[in-house]
C-alpha cells in the first residue's frame, strides 16, 4: 500500500526529466489504470465515451487516498512512491514521477472521489484547468474513482492530432489489453457506447489471458519460453513460424512487468526468428524479462515506455539463444549448447554462423517449414553407421557438409504416384518428393489472386449469376460483410445488402464457379472469427485470399490424373513461394538418398 504523499525536493525534480505524459486518450488510461495497480486494485471498470475523446471514467477497488492526500496528488510531483534520489532505482510501482494527475488536470477536467477501505467517508475533488473548483466530503465506495472530461477542450492543437474516435478506442482497448496481460488476479470490464470490449476474469496462467485477450487458437499453438541466466529471468510465449503475423504489433516486452517498446529486445527476437520466417512477417511473442530493480533505468522516458539495460548484451544474448533453442532452431544437439557471446552475435564467427546456419537447415528439414531441403550424395564415401560419440540423427535431418541446392523443379521428377488420394510421390536423383496436392494447389490459387490483385489492371472477373442468390445473415455477420463489401467485389464476389440482415450474391469469382454461392459466402464469414475481424484491411483482403484459394483448390482424397499432376508440376514451379501453403503448412517434403541410408542402417 503506498505510504504518505510528500513534495519532492528541488534537486530530485531536476533529476527527474519532465516530458509529455498525456498525449491521447490511451495515455489518460494508461496513467490512471498504473496507478490503480499501484494501489493494489483487483477489480477496475473503465467506460470509455466517445472511443475516450468524450470522457473516461475508470473505478477500483485499491487503497484509495486518505483525505489530506486527495489535493496533494494533483501538484506536480507528488508521489507516494519513491522518497529520494535512489529509489529511482529500485523502483517497482508503475508510477514515481507525480507527473499523471497533474498533467491530466492541465488538459481535461477531473473528478475524483476516494475511499481508504477504513475510512468512513470519502472525499471528493473537482479541477478544472489545473485549477481546484471543488472539495469535501462525499459518500462512495472504498477505492478511486475518476471521471475525465473536456479532454483537451483547452488544448485545440493536440485536439486536432487525434485520430478517429474509432481509432483511439481501438487505441485505449489496446493499452488496456497490454497493460493487463500480467496481472492474472485483476479483473477488469472496459466498455464503450453501451458496448462491453472486454470482460476479463482473474485467471490462473499467462496462457489463459492470453487467449482471452487475444486469439485463441494462437495461444493454444504458442511455445512457452522459460530461462534463468544471472539473474534475469525470461519467461513467456512465442508463435511457431508457421503462425506469423503481418505486422509487429505482437511482439510485446515487459520489464518487470512495465510494457515497454526497446529496438535492442525486438532486434533479438527478430534475430531469432530469421530464416524462420518469410519476409515482412513477424512472431507473436510475449516477453515477460524480471531482473533486479538495479539492473535497469526506468526513469529515461517520459512515459516511461522505454529502460535502459545496465548489460544490455547480457539481455540480447539470453533471448536470442532461448528463443533460438524454442524454435527449434539453435541448440538441438548437446554441441550447439555453448552459448555465442554478444561479441560473435554481431560479428559472427564463420564457425558460429555455420552451426547457426546449420541448425536452422534441421529445423526447416524437420518441419518442413520454408523450402523442402533435399541432400545429393556427398561426394566422398558414406560412412554406414552414426560415430558413437555422435547424437543419434534426428529423423531425416542432414548434416551433411554439401551446399544445398536451393530450389526442386517439380517439373523434371519422376512421378511415382498418388497415395491415400492426397500426397504425389515423385522420384527425383537426389531422393524422394511427398507433396501435398491441397496445399500446392492451394498457393497457386493463392499466388495468382495476389498477382491479379496487384496487377494495375485488375482483372479478376466474377461469374454473374443467371439467378442472383439471397442469403440472411447473422446481424454481427452483416455488419462484418459490409465491411469487407468492396474487398470481395474486388476479387470477384459481387454482393449488395438486401433489406434487413440479407445480401444478394450477383457473381463469384470465376475459378470458384462451381461452388454453390450461398455456401462460398457463409464458409468465407466462417473463416473469419471475431477477433480477426478488427484486423487492417490488408490482412482481411490477405485472408479473404487464402479462404478463396483454399476452398476452390483439389481437395484431399481427389483423384488426379497424370496430366493434372504435370499441370499442377509446371504451375507450381512459375509461382513464388512455391514450397509453403498460404497457412504457412508445407507443400512438399523430401527424403535425401543418404536419409534412407541412414534409416536402413546402411
Ligand atoms: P505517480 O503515480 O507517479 O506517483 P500520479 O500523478 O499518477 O503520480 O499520482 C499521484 C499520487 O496519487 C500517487 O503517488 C498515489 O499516491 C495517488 N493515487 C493516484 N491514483 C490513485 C488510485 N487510483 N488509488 C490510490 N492512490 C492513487
Ligand atoms: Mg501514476
Amino acid at each position: 500500500m503506498p505510504g504518505k504523499i510528500i513534495l519532492l525536493s528541488e534537486e530530485l525534480i531536476n533529476k527527474i526529466a519532465a516530458g509529455e505524459v498525456i498525449e491521447r486518450p490511451a495515455s489518460i488510461v494508461k496513467e490512471l489504470l498504473e496507478n490503480s495497480l499501484d494501489a493494489g486494485a483487483t477489480e477496475l471498470s473503465i467506460v470509455l465515451e466517445r472511443g475516450g475523446c468524450g470522457g473516461i471514467h475508470l473505478a477500483d477497488n485499491g487503497a484509495g487516498l486518505a483525505p489530506d492526500d486527495v489535493p496533494l496528488a494533483f501538484f506536480r510531483h507528488a508521489t507516494s512512491k519513491i522518497y529520494q534520489f535512489d529509489d529511482l532505482y529500485q523502483v517497482r510501482s508503475y508510477g514515481f514521477r507525480g507527473e499523471a494527475l497533474p498533467s491530466i488536470a492541465s488538459i481535461a477536467r477531473i473528478e475524483m472521489r476516494t475511499r481508504q477501505g477504513s475510512a468512513l467517508a470519502g472525499t471528493k475533488i473537482v479541477l478544472q484547468n489545473g485549477e481546484v473548483q471543488e472539495t469535501g466530503e462525499t459518500g462512495c465506495p472504498p477505492g478511486t474513482q475518476l471521471q475525465v472530461s473536456q479532454i483537451f477542450d483547452n488544448v485545440p492543437v493536440r485536439k486536432k492530432f487525434l485520430k478517429s474516435e474509432t481509432t483511439e478506442q481501438q487505441l485505449c482497448l489496446e493499452m488496456v489489453s497490454r497493460l493487463v496481460l500480467p496481472h492474472n488476479n485483476l479483473r477488469v470490464r472496459l466498455e464503450a457506447g453501451g458496448r462491453t470490449l472486454l470482460s476479463l476474469p482473474a485467471t490462473r496462467s499467462l496462457a489463459e489471458r492470453l487467449s482471452l485477450l487475444f486469439d485463441p487458437e494462437m495461444a493454444r499453438r504458442m511455445i512457452p519460453i522459460d530461462k534463468t541466466e544471472g539473474g534475469v529471468s525470461l519467461r513467456g510465449y512465442i508463435t511457431p513460424p508457421d503462425h506469423s503475423r503481418s505486422n509487429a504489433k505482437q511482439i510485446q516486452f515487459y520489464v518487470n512487468n512495465r510494457f515497454v517498446r526497446d529496438h535492442l529486445l525486438q532486434h533479438a527476437v527478430m534475430t531469432a526468428c530469421r530464416h524462420l520466417l518469410p519476409e515482412k512477417r513477424y512472431p507473436a511473442v510475449f516477453l515477460f524479462l524480471d531482473l533486479p530493480a538495479g539492473e535497469v533505468d526506468v526513469n529515461v522516458h517520459p512515459a516511461k515506455l522505454e529502460v535502459r539495460f545496465r548489460q544490455p548484451q547480457d539481455i540480447y544474448h539470453l533471448i536470442v539463444a532461448t528463443l533460438g533453442v524454442a524454435l527449434g532452431g539453435l541448440a538441438v544437439s548437446p554441441r550447439d549448447q555453448a552459448l555465442p557471446s554478444f561479441r560473435e552475435l554481431k560479428s559472427p564467427r564463420a564457425d558460429y554462423e555455420t552451426r547457426v546456419r546449420e541448425a536452422l537447415k534441421r529445423y526447416t528439414v524437420s518441419t518442413g517449414k520454408e523450402k523442402p531441403v533435399f541432400y545429393p550424395r556427398p561426394s566422398g564415401e558414406i560412412k554406414g553407421a552414426t560415430p558413437a560419440n555422435e547424437p543419434p540423427p534426428l529423423p531425416f535431418s542432414a548434416r551433411e557438409e554439401s551446399p544445398l541446392p536451393d530450389r526442386i523443379r517439380f517439373n523434371e521428377l519422376d512421378y511415382l504416384g498418388q497415395h491415400g488420394g492426397s500426397y504425389l510421390i515423385f522420384s527425383a536423383p537426389f531422393g524422394l518428393v511427398i507433396m501435398d496436392q491441397h496445399a500446392a494447389h492451394e498457393r497457386v490459387l493463392f499466388e495468382e489472386l495476389k498477382r491479379k490483385s496487384q496487377a494495375a489492371h485488375n482483372d479478376t472477373t466474377g461469374q454473374r449469376l443467371l439467378i442472383p442468390e439471397v442469403i440472411s445473415l447473422s446481424p454481427e455477420d452483416f455488419s462484418f460483410f459490409v465491411d469487407i463489401r468492396d474487398t470481395l467485389a474486388d476479387l470477384g464476389l459481387e454482393a449488395e445488402p438486401f433489406g434487413g440482415d440479407t445480401v444478394v450474391v450477383k457473381t463469384t469469382p470465376a475459378f470458384l464457379k462451381e461452388k454453390e454461392p450461398k455456401r462460398l459466402l457463409l464458409d468465407l464469414l466462417d473463416d473469419f472469427p471475431a477477433s480477426h475481424r478488427q484486423q487492417t484491411i490488408e490482412e482481411k483482403r490477405e485472408k479473404i485470399m487464402i479462404s478463396l484459394a483454399c476452398r476452390a483448390s483439389v481437395m484431399a482424397r481427389e483423384r488426379l490424373t497424370e496430366a493434372e499432376v504435370a499441370d499442377l508440376c509446371r504451375i507450381l514451379d512459375a509461382t513464388p513461394n512455391g514450397y509453403t501453403c498460404p497457412h504457412g503448412r508445407p507443400v512438399c517434403v523430401s527424403f535425401s538418398s543418404r536419409d534412407f541410408q541412414r534409416l536402413f542402417k546402411r
